[in-house]
């Protein structure tokens, strides 16, 4: 059995102070970093998705362009591409991204398993390629792009878990609406401790090469 964890677009745009800034994003983000430094062997693959619009067309649709977004279906400009809106969030560490994902270039796109990766593989030949079986699940927002790449990963055989405390959602009423059609689709429902306590290998967050008598790092963050 491989293992395999699903980032969803925890990007500047959908988190706050962002054009579809969810509430509790940022707080996805931080939290996703924690589960990676905390478990760094448990999942061999990793899979983050980025929105990825294009910057001179309506993306099928997806943009309001003349009328008012009606945040279902039509939406403000976000996350185009090569904007600091499509970046991740800053407080989610990517170095253990094996795959980045991008969608919705010219189209809309809410499951990552709409996306590729910039060499064009799809999430469904990789997982396949790589003997994946088990999937779990963070990222933004519950109600849409979680929705949609739970269900797809359903839809592909695969066992998924989606972690409750890191992932957030748009609205309650569509997100508990969400919440129950991935249930039914066959997802658990789990918090991330289910993983348990952090490995004991688990590294001191980064500075691999720091020098050996390099000054503490005491002018932050004191609290
Ligand atoms: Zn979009």
């Amino acid at each position: 059995m491989t293992r395999a964890l699903f980032i969803i677009d925890v990007q500047n745009d959908f988190t706050e102070g962002g054009v579809l800034g969810v509430e509790g994003g940022a707080a996805v983000a931080a939290g996703v970093t924690a589960l990676l430094r905390a478990h760094p062997q448990a999942y061999p693959l990793v899979f983050a998705s980025r929105d990825w619009h294009d910057i001179g067309n309506d993306n099928g649709g997806h943009f309001a362009r003349d009328t008012a977004p009606d945040f279902v279906t039509t939406w403000p400009v976000h996350c185009v591409a090569g904007t600091g809106g499509a970046e991740y969030h800053p407080a989610l560490a990517t170095d253990a991204v094996t795959f980045h994902i991008r969608k919705g270039q010219g189209a809309p796109a809410y499951s990552i398993f709409e996306g590729t990766t910039e060499a064009g593989q799809t999430v469904t030949a990789l997982l396949s390629e790589h003997g994946v079986t088990e999937v779990d699940i963070v990222g933004l927002a519950t109600d849409y792009c979680v929705r949609a790449s739970t269900l797809d990963a359903l839809e592909h055989g695969q066992h998924v878990r989606v972690f409750t405390d890191l992932v957030a959602g748009v609205a309650a009423e569509s997100t508990a609406t969400a919440l129950a059609e991935m249930a039914h689709a066959g997802a658990v429902f789990a918090a991330s401790d289910v993983l348990g306590p952090p490995a004991p290998d688990a590294p001191v967050p980064e500075r691999s090469d720091a020098a050996p008598d390099a000054p503490a790092d005491a002018t932050s963050d004191t609290e």
